[in-house]
């Protein structure tokens, strides 16, 4: 069933929600953005509608809610540990369709479907159920639809915004009572069905032209652009790379926290062993290294999809302007030549 309701009947049903769920969404952060007086966009706990952004894509993606940039793991002191503590509720999480899709790729990796649980990422994942917000196509640098990432059927209710309240379609019929008496409406979720941005990945269409692929000068020309600054993983709705630290406390140096901290693939020493012995070590090895693993290598493995959910954030993030797309574009030029050698 679907309704529709005015700002008063939202914030009431908003209300209702809180005392089972923590709500998680999009949240503006005033003067936080990169530039002077621009605002960040970013997930957190919201406590009413009104503090949800609908109409701006996130600057970080919704991972930060299950996969947060830093969490501890556990409490040690030089005798016994403590794990750390679980969320105390459910959780609703609102996203669009790509940020919802993106965890799937998320549970790929940590729930157990790549071979390992992660406990840490498990006890949110068990308590979360994702809300959908209509997207209002926003953002010039998303390809969701190149990438089958512009539609999710796994939503509890979708909801848009209107001009004094909510439409909400109810998928899940839990929620149900919460809405019981609003006015019914005839709204229905819809997807975008295209984006400005269009990208075609290319295939690799054998193992040699991969090895080839490896070692194309395509890659050299980021060597002076990019500057290994990570930004563009920390952005990213799929990366899932972390390292740990141990916190040790002033007041006595036997005692502390691990944490677990996002890592990214991109930052010289990230793929560092002994003997500083590294595998990637200019900026263009490291840019092959994630551009090959969202649109070659996940797929390659698990045979659900590229990696990338086509969110566009990484462009958005990087400050040498690298954008994806264009990026994955070289790629494909680059396997044409190999071919064109090779005859
Ligand atoms: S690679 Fe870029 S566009 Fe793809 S999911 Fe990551 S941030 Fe989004
Ligand atoms: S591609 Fe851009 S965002 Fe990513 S590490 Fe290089 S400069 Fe930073």
């Amino acid at each position: 069933m679907s309704y529709i309701l005015n700002q008063e009947a939202s914030e009431a049903f908003f209300n209702e929600l809180k005392k089972t769920y923590t709500i998680y969404a999009p949240k503006r952060i005033e003067k936080a953005g990169r530039y002077s007086d621009t605002d960040l966009i970013q997930y957190g706990e919201v406590q009413s509608f009104a503090e949800i952004v609908f109409d701006k894509k996130s600057t970080f993606p919704m991972k930060e809610v299950i996969n947060p940039i830093q969490q501890t793991l556990f409490y040690y002191t030089e005798e016994e540990f403590r794990e750390s503590s679980g969320p105390k509720k459910k959780i609703l999480c609102f996203g669009r369709p790509c940020d919802i899709n993106a965890q799937k790729i998320q549970a790929r990796i940590y729930d157990g479907k790549g071979g390992f649980v992660d406990p840490y990422y498990k006890r949110l994942e068990d308590v979360i159920s994702y809300v959908l917000m209509e997207c209002p196509q926003d953002s010039d640098s998303c390809f969701c639809v190149s990438m089958n990432t512009n539609k999710t059927d796994n939503y509890v209710f979708a909801i848009k915004q209107t001009h004094d309240g909510l439409k909400i379609a109810v998928k899940d019929d839990h929620f149900e009572p919460y809405l019981q008496g609003a006015p019914i409406t005839d709204y229905t979720a819809s997807f975008p069905e295209s984006n400005d941005l269009s990208l075609v990945v290319p295939e690799i269409p054998s193992k040699e032209i991969q090895n080839e692929l490896k070692k194309h000068d395509v890659w050299k020309q980021f060597n002076s652009r990019c500057i290994s600054c990570g930004a563009c993983t920390i952005g990213c709705s799929t990366c899932t790379c972390f390292t740990t630290r141990d916190i040790v406390y002033s007041e006595n140096s036997k005692a502390g926290e691990r944490r677990r901290v996002s890592a990214s693939c991109q930052v010289p020493g990230f793929d560092q062993m002994a003997m500083q012995k590294e595998f990637r070590s200019t900026a263009g090895d490291r840019i092959r290294y994630r551009v090959m693993h969202k649109f070659h290598d996940y797929d390659a493995r698990f045979h659900e999809g590229h990696m990338c959910v086509g969110c566009g954030r990484c462009s958005d993030r990087c400050p040498a302007f690298i954008e994806i797309t264009s990026t994955v574009s070289k790629m494909a030029a680059a396997i044409e030549d190999i071919k064109a050698k090779g005859e």
